[in-house]
């Protein structure tokens, strides 16, 4: 059971009409078309938590939590305000599911950009409730600790050492939810900076993963997409950048944040 892949049902998938995952203009966008969504679970503002229409995975709960009315927005492009905000409402929703019961485990992430995996433009992230398996299986502690570059205000951030997948991960982690807001403020440097300044700007795709821990303790993992390399690809082996280069990183994301506060 442990190491079963999850099932893509092509039952189910193929009654995803053909324009779901070749939108291209916003004309044809499911998302921007508010009227015609159904089976919402919670609205805030233009944020909106409802179940995904064409679920196309075996034994789960699928669904989708929009983040705007924009389009073409982003955690870069939010406001610190609206950021926050979003950050607060999507995590209320996964601990509504969570406080449920009714799964194994839960997962909650997005995906931004080409490279991400994901099919739809409009920013949207993902909360999906698995029935049989654990989620977190192949995910260690580990995974969350790297070259600390701020530790302040109930939060902690870092440069992994033993990334998931390689090879720029950052972390996020908050211990508590006093942190909330400077744990929210984090994550939005972070992928701005994978977007802008990692790699002299050409990253254009990055996933946002979420971790629960211990108690309220939660880890935000940034993962710059590019490419996903053979060794990972073949055989499981995440790569990394030699410690030099972690810390000119961590050192150069520490100067970009203090430039934001500013
Ligand atoms: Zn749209």
């Amino acid at each position: 059971m442990e190491n079963d892949p999850l099932v893509f049902d092509v039952n189910i998938a193929k009654e995803k009409p053909n324009s779901y995952r070749k939108v291209k203009n916003q004309a044809d966008c499911p998302f921007c078309e508010v009227d015609q969504l159904s089976n919402i679970y919670r609205q805030k503002g233009d944020m909106i938590w409802l179940r995904n229409k064409y679920p196309t995975l075996r034994d789960t709960l699928q669904t989708v939590l929009i983040e705007s009315s924009d389009h073409q927005g982003d955690l870069t492009t939010y406001s610190q305000q609206q950021n926050r905000e979003l950050l607060r409402f999507s995590l209320e929703c996964f601990n509504l599911l969570r406080s449920e019961g009714k799964y194994r485990s839960i997962l909650w992430y997005k995906n931004f950009g080409p490279q991400s995996g994901g099919s739809l433009v409009h920013p949207h992230m993902q909360i999906v409730g698995l029935k049989k398996q654990d989620g977190y299986h192949y995910v260690s502690e580990r995974n969350f600790q790297g070259i600390t570059l701020f530790d302040d205000r109930n939060v902690e951030v870092n440069i992994a050492q033993y990334p998931i997948q390689g090879y720029v991960e950052f972390n996020v982690n908050l211990h508590n939810n006093q942190g909330l807001d400077v744990w929210a403020d984090w994550i939005q440097t972070c992928a701005k900076y994978l977007l802008n300044v990692l790699s002299n700007g050409r990253c254009d795709s990055y996933n946002l993963f979420f971790y629960p821990r211990q108690k309220e303790a939660i880890c935000a993992k940034l993962i710059a997409r590019f490419s996903a390399s053979p060794y990972f690809v073949g055989y499981k082996l995440s790569q990394v950048d030699n410690d030099e280069k972690l810390v000119i990183e961590a050192e150069q994301l520490k100067q970009f944040y203090q430039k934001q506060q500013v």
